[in-house]
């Protein structure tokens, strides 16, 4: 599979898109910034907030003096808010505890909040040039076809070990990383590769005529109606108001289901991205009393 490498790495130069937080002279901190926010959110949607939130907070004390409620804000409608309080969270320990400098190994990064397997290694690998395995949904999906012959795989500890052999030995490793995700990124995809177009020899899927998956595809999830979609409507709500609101404009937002709304605010309240002030109203994290 060497010839893998070469192929690869050629289609990349000529390939890749024009990504801010893959230009020279970004921070390590803000290649983090960047895979915090691509963990659940595409690309075309990351790319302006991730402008925003490193012109405003280009350092991780820039960040941590910042306001959670401030953070929220900025955070606007990427979802998932959760990962804008670990981020803070995160920025806050790096601030205190390492100098204000990301850590450059797997480990430490792995003692971060909000930092799991492949946040780490991406980080190591993006920011640090570290020659370690990065493996995303994407870069399973490639190495399950090409590698494996099979349509995609469910994750696994051998993934690691998978995408470990396939890296060059030399300074390539982590641009090569990067194009594999690249590859499953935009010409690889779940439901429809365009294998005309892919820069690979060789693929073991291809060359056995696309074996179907041994389980159906997963559905895309649905937003409409959900616990996710009544919060982020909350939410809306308070980075609206820099002030306490009453529950009634809090309950005006979601009439369909008056239970799931209760529901979605109680969560809130439990995950601290809201807090409840001392009269009954409610604020952003940080904006109570
Ligand atoms: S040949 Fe098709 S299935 Fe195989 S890696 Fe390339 S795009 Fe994916």
């Amino acid at each position: 599979m060497t010839d893998i490498v070469p192929q690869l790495l050629d289609w990349y130069d000529r390939e890749q898109r024009d990504l801010p937080w893959r230009r020279p002279g970004v921070s390590a901190w803000q290649v983090l910034v960047s895979e915090f926010m691509l963990q659940q959110t595409p690309v075309a949607r990351v790319e302006p907030i991730w402008r925003e939130w490193v012109a405003r907070w280009p350092t991780p004390s820039a960040t941590a003096a910042a306001g959670p409620a401030d953070v929220l804000r900025a955070w606007g409608k990427l979802g998932y808010p959760r990962r804008a309080k670990r981020l803070h969270e995160c920025a806050t320990v790096i601030a205190t505890e390492h100098g204000d400098v990301v850590p450059s190994d797997v480990d430490t990064l792995l003692t971060l909040p909000g930092i799991g397997a492949y946040t780490a290694r991406a980080v190591a690998c993006f920011a640090y040039r570290k020659r370690v395995p990065v493996v995303d949904t994407n870069v399973r999906r490639v190495v399950a076809r090409v590698v494996h012959g099979r349509a995609d795989s469910p994750s696994s500890v051998r993934d690691l070990d998978d995408v470990a052999r396939l890296l060059p030995d030399d300074g390539d490793a982590p641009r090569f990383s990067v194009a594999l995700m690249e590859l499953g990124a935009t010409v690889c995809t779940a439901r429809a590769p365009r294998c005309g177009l892919c820069p690979l020899g060789r693929c073991a899927w291809r060359s056995s005529g696309y074996p179907p998956a041994a389980s159906p595809a997963r559905r895309a999830q649905r937003y409409a109606g959900t616990d996710r979609q009544v919060r982020g409507k909350l939410l809306d709500v308070l980075r609206d108001n820099s002030s306490a609101v009453t529950r009634e404009q809090l309950d005006v937002v979601w009439l369909t289901d008056t239970a799931q709304r209760d529901r979605a605010l109680a969560s809130l309240l439990v995950d601290g991205l809201v807090e409840q002030t001392s009269d009954g109203r409610f604020a952003l994290a940080g904006e109570g009393d």
